[in-house]
């Protein structure tokens, strides 16, 4: 079977092998058979090993549902009563967890700093010693809104040192940047299969320390379908989930997890490097610009400002992209107008060179016109 080949440069969904689309074709299982379980419980240990997590001290549990089921999951399931979390918020995926927080009211200092920038850690500790009531500091590694890698290895030593928690949302760096959940001083991390593991959506996980998920039965729950104690004490106890997984995306992380291992660590981050400087070169080349300083990006997501020609067009020049095989996607700075080209997925350099073909061709047929063009 053929399938037709899509370069998908939003950040996430990402383009993934055919071998991995066709692993969803599977005989009919029930998911409550031992088969099954046997092939979740491996997967759960592999994403540990993902995250270079010590299988004695660290779990990973999978939920149903995209990532932000993730972001929702820890944050009301892992706050003791009576207490706050900081969140350290410089973009739109800690904007949503603070919303998580107001949705529970789940009582939260939300300290933001400029979206293009990193945030500022003396300040950070400052809040966390004039508040002793902090029991967990959540943030984002990777801001997928801007491309803006955060400092997460040194947050959580400051976190750690005030005897906080250390929630990090991975979802657009586990997989692609290397991690370690130990050495970078993280409680817990997150992702989804269809970003970093170039599978397919509907599967979500959470990985961290297994000691603070079963003291976390104490704490208050605040939902019935989204909480990690109780997901995780299912697993421990029949080896399957609550309730019913997304049996085929399950099968297609089976197989995105043997090529990551396949592949390793080193070298998928080092294509996406090469992928991430064939982006620079094609905007630069056409004389469209990057929005983040180029040391804080984080070598996955490249933020584009919107020529100043009037003729430009977002709308057409992506449908004109799209038409043609190749997906970009708007921007998430509310205060100015940008587009991205990711880095993400099962691409390579050339793809990158025959967008740029597409792009200018795009540009031409619009009559916007660039500095260099
Ligand atoms: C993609 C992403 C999520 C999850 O978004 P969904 O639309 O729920 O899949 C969460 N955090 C970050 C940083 C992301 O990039």
């Amino acid at each position: 079977m053929k399938i037709e080949r899509k370069i998908l440069l939003n950040p996430g969904p990402a383009t993934t092998t055919d071998s991995v689309k066709m692993a969803q074709v599977v005989p009919d299982i029930c998911p409550r058979e031992k088969e099954f379980a046997g092939m979740m419980k491996q997967l759960r240990d592999d994403l540990v090993r993902v995250a270079h997590g010590n299988l004695e001290k660290h779990t990973a549990v999978l939920f149903c549902g995209s990532g932000t089921i993730n972001i929702d999951i820890c944050l009301n399931s892992l706050l003791p009563e009576d207490k706050r979390v900081l969140i350290v918020n410089n973009g739109a995926y800690s904007t949503r967890a603070v919303e998580v927080c107001q949705y529970y009211g789940l009582p939260h200092i939300n300290l933001e700093f400029s979206v293009y920038e990193r945030p500022d850690l003396s300040v950070v500790e400052n809040v966390l010693q004039e508040n002793p009531d902090i029991a967990m500091v959540y943030t984002t590694h990777h801001e997928t809104g801007t491309g803006i890698l955060n400092p997460i290895r040194e947050m959580g030593a400051i976190a750690h040192k005030y005897q906080a928690k250390f929630v990090v949302d991975t979802t657009s760096s586990l997989g692609m940047i290397p991690f370690d959940i130990e050495k970078d001083n993280v409680d817990f991390c997150m992702a989804s299969a269809q970003k970093g593991l170039q599978a397919m959506t509907g599967l979500s996980f959470i990985i961290g320390n297994e000691e603070q998920i079963k003291f976390s039965k104490k704490y208050p729950k605040r939902s019935y379908y989204c909480n990690l104690y109780l997901q995780y004490e299912n697993f421990e106890r029949t080896g399957e989930m609550h309730f019913t997984p997304p049996v085929q995306t399950i099968y297609a992380t089976r197989q995105a997890l043997n090529e990551y291992f396949e592949v390793g660590e080193e070298a998928k981050f080092a294509r996406h490097k090469r992928v991430f400087e064939a982006i620079h070169s094609g905007i630069n080349e056409i004389g469209l610009k990057s929005v983040i300083k180029r040391e804080w990006q984080s070598g996955l997501v490249v933020s584009v400002q919107y020529p100043e020609d009037p003729n430009w067009d977002f709308e057409k020049i992506h449908d004109y992209c799209y038409e043609r095989g190749f997906t970009i996607y708007p921007g998430k700075i509310s205060t100015e107008d940008t587009f991205r080209i990711c880095a993400l997925g099962e691409i390579e350099v050339d793809d990158i060179e025959n967008f740029f073909k597409v792009l200018k061709a795009a540009l031409n047929h619009y009559n916007v016109t660039l500095p260099m063009s």
